[in-house]
């Protein structure tokens, strides 16, 4: 016991990541699409390697779990031979949190696992998905994975979700409509629906489509026309909204996330949950929910460091796409596939592509160092063309 409550932060978070890795992920990698991000195969790379690289390619907390979540996480150690352990009551501190029933509240393996659950629920028969393209694109994979089709409304020209085109595809599908997904702030651009086009959104989609809000971003969002769509679920309408440990909380390798919806929209969901959540977790996830402090601090340090970066590109000429999170596109005004590939070589990992925007850059926010790299890295590859890589064009 003893030796396992000395383990140090590095090796504990690195230790239980990589095994979590392993048994998490999907043989075809298609669920996780983080995973899928990622073009080096994990197998082929070493624990050197992957702490040399600054890593802004899956919009994580670079900085891990606050001293809290790793004392919770530490000490519910003893209980990993069990399996009828205190939990922390982890359900009950996420019902409270957000002011709803604990028959409200479904864990998921991280929030991918509740992003798959929706779709093995609602998609079955031959239905459909409706949301935006560009979006986070794990939903639709899993959809085609079960062999159900998208139906993808394109972003607005300023990259903003098409809410109209949203409620016409919706309402024109009506009847094969398994559910709408709705990201927001949305990945990959980093914007928001606002509280009043969510709004407008579900006056105008007939009531029985279950709507699915994805949230993952949520606590880095400052706009004021943004809310959460938790009062939904309490209103009763068929929402589901789906929320992570992965981000702003520092726990992406360890798989939490939840869904808040009404009782019977979860009941159709939960024979489609594995359940497969660590003791550990359960505990730093109860951790995380009372530390607010250290959420505002990775907030702040995010925000301030996002701008700063946007800021500096844009005085080498680069407009970005204005970002309510922990990551941000920059318009390259060139294909972007070959200057991912010269960012690997700089040990720079970045976002992947998002066609159609074949031109941005998906780059998240890491620390001070990875971003100072980032923007070294910049120079020599975008913003100097004499030297940079050739595009083929
Ligand atoms: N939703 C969005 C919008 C995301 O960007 C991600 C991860 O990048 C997820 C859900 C899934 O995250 P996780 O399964 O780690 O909770």
């Amino acid at each position: 016991m003893d030796a396992k409550r000395a383990v140090t932060r590095r090796g504990f978070v690195g230790g239980v990541t990589t095994a979590l890795g392993v048994l998490t992920l999907k043989p075809d990698g298609s669920l996780w699409a983080q995973a899928a991000q990622d073009p080096a195969p994990r197998q082929q790379r070493t624990e050197n390697d992957y702490d040399a690289m600054a890593k802004l390619g899956n919009n994580e907390n670079p900085y891990g779990p606050s001293e809290a979540v790793m004392k919770a996480m530490t000490n519910a150690w003893k209980y990993s031979n069990r399996y009828g352990y205190p939990d922390g009551g982890i359900v009950d501190a996420i019902a409270k949190h957000h002011g709803v029933k604990p028959e409200n509240v479904m864990l998921g393996a991280g929030s991918g696992e509740i992003l798959q659950v929706v779709g093995q629920a609602f998609l079955r028969g031959e239905k459909k998905v409706v949301g935006s393209d560009q979006s986070y694109n794990a939903v639709y994979s899993a959809a085609t994975n079960i062999k159900a089709d998208v139906v993808k409304v394109p972003l607005l020209p300023d990259y903003n979700q098409d809410v109209a085109g949203l409620i016409r595809a919706t309402r024109q599908n009506h009847r094969e409509v398994g559910f709408l997904y709705l990201c927001t702030p949305n990945n990959p651009t980093g914007n928001i629906l606002t509280k009043d086009q969510i709004k407008q959104i579900l006056d105008g989609i007939p009531e029985d489509v279950p709507v699915l809000i994805d949230e993952a971003y949520h606590h880095y969002v400052e706009d004021p026309a943004y809310a959460t769509s938790v009062p939904y679920v309490l209103e009763g309408r068929r929402v589901i909204v789906a929320r992570t440990f992965s981000k702003i909380n520092g726990l992406a390798g360890m798989r939490l996330g939840y869904a808040v919806a009404p009782r019977d929209v979860l009941q159709e969901m939960r024979p489609f949950s594995t359940g497969s959540i660590s003791a550990i977790v359960k505990w730093g996830g109860v951790a995380a929910l009372q530390d607010a402090a250290s959420m505002e601090k990775i907030k702040r340090e995010a925000i301030q460091l996002r701008e700063k970066t946007i800021a500096e590109l844009k005085s080498l000429g680069f407009a970005s796409i204005p970002s309510q999170t922990n990551f941000f596109m920059v318009h390259l005004k060139k294909p972007v596939v070959p200057v991912i590939d010269e960012f690997r070589k700089k040990q720079v990992i970045v976002g992947r592509p998002f066609p159609p925007m074949n031109e941005h850059l998906r780059v998240s926010v890491g620390t001070p160092d990875e971003m100072s790299r980032f923007m070294v890295a910049f120079k020599e590859i975008v913003a100097a063309p004499k030297t940079a890589v050739k595009t083929g064009s």
